[in-house]
């Protein structure tokens, strides 16, 4: 398949969508292409149901909700997302007096568009299975997660949570209430998370809502067609102990891969994409990099400046396709074409 568009857009997460918005507001058009199986990048993979306090103007959004809030603003937008597909190369086409490029993906599927902007957060990221067991996903939806899609799915369970950093305390105070038992299983008993979070965890225990289990590391997991329970190795004296379990969550952080993009011929610095603050434009003309994938002075992995950056870069993608022609600019309170685009005029 071949299509050609406006602003390609690698990462459908907060930021990739709040690209589509600020480019249908200048009438230009966008793809968005995501290596996961669903839009929404960490806010909807790692943590959808925690909220967010520090969106500009609204108080108290979960993940998920702001997720869906973004959404719900791009509806009247033209665009267009292709999933589980990881944009695998770029290759530059040239021939015209402002090039275009070419976007390859894993299915073979090829993009044509002026204007590329990586917006791809940490990379493919994937979380840290258990070391020490051979094929721990067999047991995916069988008792074995690795991040809290619902927590509905542990309601009234048995569950054991691995793990000794942020994760791993919240979801912890945030289940207690909802599982029928919940054990935290660590290998030290000091913890890499917020003290204000860990010392919530330890007045459940006190209070008998948590066990807290350390020095313990995995060894086993038990169950035929669903995980009945786990072995655990005492860290120091090296005994092993059966616990019993329907629900396991391993929340041993993520691992960060950069994936094909660090072969690009993009500058990079520490893993991150080097760019300029005034259009958020990579060494590559016509290439930009938005959200928690750039890099520079004063750079905050926060939404807030992902938004502002791919407002700018998008000025920037209007102007490489009408080469010498001002960038509208007007406010959507009161230019009646900005709200035509947005369909609350006639
Ligand atoms: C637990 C936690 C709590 C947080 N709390 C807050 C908070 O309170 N406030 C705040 O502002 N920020 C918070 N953040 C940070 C916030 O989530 C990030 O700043 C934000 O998600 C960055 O958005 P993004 O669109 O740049 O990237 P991401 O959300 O990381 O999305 C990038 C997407 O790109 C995709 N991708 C990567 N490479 C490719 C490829 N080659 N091909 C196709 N797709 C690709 C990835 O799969 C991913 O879906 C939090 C983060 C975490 C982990």
């Amino acid at each position: 398949m071949k299509k050609e568009t406006d602003i390609l857009i690698i990462g459908a997460g907060p930021v990739g969508l709040f690209t589509v918005f600020e480019a249908g507001l200048l009438g230009l058009e966008c793809i968005l292409i995501d290596n996961l199986d669903k839009i929404g990048g960490q806010c909807s993979e790692l943590y959808p149901e925690k909220p967010i306090y520090d969106i500009p103007g609204v108080p108290n959004q979960t993940a998920q909700e702001h997720v869906d809030a973004l959404l719900e603003q791009i509806k009247p937008f033209n665009y267009e997302v292709f999933l589980n597909e990881r944009v695998e190369s770029l290759e530059e086409l040239k021939g015209e007096e402002i090039p275009s490029w070419k976007v390859t993906t894993s299915e073979k599927n090829e993009f044509i568009a002026k204007s590329v902007f990586i917006a791809a957060g940490a990379g493919s990221f994937e979380p840290r299975r258990p070391p020490n067991i051979d094929n721990p996903d067999i047991y995916l939806d069988k008792g074995v997660s690795y991040a809290v899609r619902s927590k509905s799915k542990f309601k009234d369970k048995d569950l054991v949570i691995f793990g000794g950093g942020d994760s791993a305390l919240d979801w912890t105070v945030e289940l207690s209430d909802i599982a029928k038992s919940i054990k935290l299983v660590h290998r030290r008993d000091e913890f890499r998370g917020a003290p204000n979070t860990e010392a919530q965890m330890r007045e459940l225990v006190k209070q008998g809502k948590v066990e807290l289990m350390t020095p313990f590391v995995i060894e086993d997991l038990i169950g035929e067609d669903h995980i009945e329970g786990a072995k655990i190795k005492n860290f120091e004296s090296k005994e092993i102990e059966e616990i019993n379990c329907d629900e396991v969550l391993f929340l041993f952080g993520l691992n960060k891969k950069l994936g094909p993009l660090a072969d690009w011929g993009i500058d990079m610095v520490n893993k991150k994409i080097s760019v300029d603050t005034e259009k958020f434009e990579t060494s590559n003309s016509g290439i930009f990099a938005v959200g928690d994938i750039n890099d520079y002075p004063g750079k905050l992995d926060l939404i807030l400046c992902g938004f502002h950056e791919t407002t700018l870069a998008v000025q920037e993608a209007f102007r490489r396709k009408y080469p010498g022609e001002r960038v509208p600019f007007g406010y959507t309170t009161s230019n009646t074409k900005l709200q035509k685009k947005l369909g609350v005029a006639d």
